[in-house]
């Protein structure tokens, strides 16, 4: 498969996905269940939802009733048949040529209709072995009915709202935690070991002075290769917050050698000092940032158990050593135990709320770096003003305002409000196991009044 063509479909899918938006809309009709069935002998059905993620499906029948939004299962047909993946479908039957990407999945040229009307499926789900068989429907009192297993003879068969509740119960039940993927979504137990992964192979590459393919990082992190960009993006974005060079440069499109769009965090007219300035950087220095999904812990772990057990903070942070991805779980517990609320004003969007230290981070011993007993949730506002030692919290959990005479002649709202707030109580969590300690708040103390 050439990623040219993969980049192709991808933006085709995106169009085609605001396209169904639309067309939902405007309608505003129901979306429908159907069967397309592939024939084994015909076409490696399972080889290409391995590999593609849009498929070109031809539509004999119903093309006037199947519409983009629709729902289809893709079924194999033959006595080891079943369903293989669930799809939607993107666009209105209408002729079209086969995708050249779908050529090699064929197994007899003289198989291959070039023009037919077709409909453009993208693959949501692939079941590593089929989710419902034949024979499980055979024995299913409302399954057995179905035309797929009566007069299999066809691509496309309509699905019942009965079926369809029936085929949904099937899959559940038996795919309780295995045997089922989700393209897009990886899974969050993944994600942080993936992205270790593929730092260790992109920190290779770099201080060999080479790119990698999506296909070669693929294989290093041991995935599916359509799936590298979620990972790319945690890298990224760990890049971006650290100031370090922008690694994801180094993972090129094996046809174009070029970076893929979206994963260059640089100067898309000027890769090549991009490059330079990842080769020159010394990696070998920096820990793996992921370290600590290395066992197949992650993040939401890491904040679940501290919020469950703050006092185990010191133990935590000596796993999670990257300040970046400390503080994305610091600001995680925070926001879960305050409850998305500032702790002075009450200000409650999510976007706009920190998690400030008590004691600041530079003076702080690892055990307080991600302790919630040395920490607030504050307004990015309240954050500054209480970094600067303008605003503060007493040992018994008041809002203080350091005043100055500066501010008399001030008509800021925001500075009227905050100097209103004096001697109001703090808005902490319920339990007090999360709730500033008094040791921290006057540790902070001693530092501000030697500044
Ligand atoms: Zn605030």
């Amino acid at each position: 498969m050439l990623d040219r063509q993969l980049e192709n479909v991808e933006m085709a899918e995106q169009d085609a996905a605001r396209l169904v938006v639309r067309s939902n809309t405007e309608s505003g009709s129901r979306p429908e269940w159907w069967i397309f069935q592939a024939n084994p002998e015909h076409y490696a059905i399972e080889d290409a939802l391995k590999g593609l993620s849009v498929l070109k499906w031809t539509v004999n029948r119903y093309a006037d009733k199947i519409k983009p939004g629709d729902r289809a299962y893709i079924w194999k047909s033959g006595p080891t048949g079943g369903i293989l993946a669930e799809a939607t479908i993107l666009d209105k039957p209408r002729e079209m040529s086969e995708a050249p990407q779908e050529l090699s999945f064929y197994l007899k040229q003289n198989s291959i209709v070039q023009i037919a009307c077709r409909a453009t499926l993208r693959i949501d789900k692939v079941f590593d072995k089929p989710a419902v068989t034949r024979s499980q429907m055979k024995a299913h009192k409302i399954l057995k009915e179905m035309l797929i297993i009566r007069q299999p003879n066809g691509t496309n068969f309509p699905v019942t709202e009965d079926e369809q509740l029936a085929i949904a119960e099937v899959i559940n039940g038996a795919s309780s935690g295995s045997g089922q993927s989700d393209r897009g979504d990886e899974g969050l137990a993944s994600r942080d070991l993936r992205a270790y992964r593929a730092w260790a192979a992109l920190t290779r590459a770099a201080t060999e002075r080479q790119v990698i393919t999506y296909g070669q990082l693929a294989d290093a992190i041991g995935i599916y290769h359509r799936a590298v960009r979620f990972t790319l993006g945690v890298i990224q974005d760990h890049c971006l917050n650290e100031k370090l060079p922008p690694l994801t440069i180094l993972v090129v499109n094996q046809q174009t050698g070029l970076p893929g769009v979206g994963f260059i965090a640089w100067d898309a007219d000027d890769i090549e000092s991009g490059v330079r300035s990842v080769y020159g950087f010394n990696w070998t220095k920096l820990e793996n940032p992921f370290v600590f999904a290395a066992d197949g812990t992650s993040e939401d772990d890491i904040v679940n158990e501290l919020v469950e057990n703050p006092t185990q903070a010191e133990h935590v942070y000596a796993r999670v050593k990257v300040r970046g991805v400390a503080q994305s779980i610091f600001r995680r517990v925070m926001l879960q135990i305050y409850e998305q609320r500032c702790a002075f004003c009450g200000l409650n969007y999510a976007e706009a709320l920190e998690a400030a230290h008590i004691v600041p981070w530079r003076h702080a011993e690892p055990k307080q770096r991600l302790d919630p007993t040395n920490g607030l949730l504050l307004c990015s506002t309240h954050h500054r003003l209480f970094d600067s030692g303008r605003m503060g919290i007493s040992i018994d959990f008041k809002i203080i305002w350091n005043s100055r005479k500066d501010e008399e002649n001030s008509s800021s709202a925001v500075l009227a409000i905050s100097i209103a707030l004096n001697g109001n109580m703090a808005l902490l969590p319920a339990h007090s196991k999360h709730r500033p300690l008094a040791e921290w708040i006057r540790q902070r103390n001693d530092i501000l009044s030697k500044k």
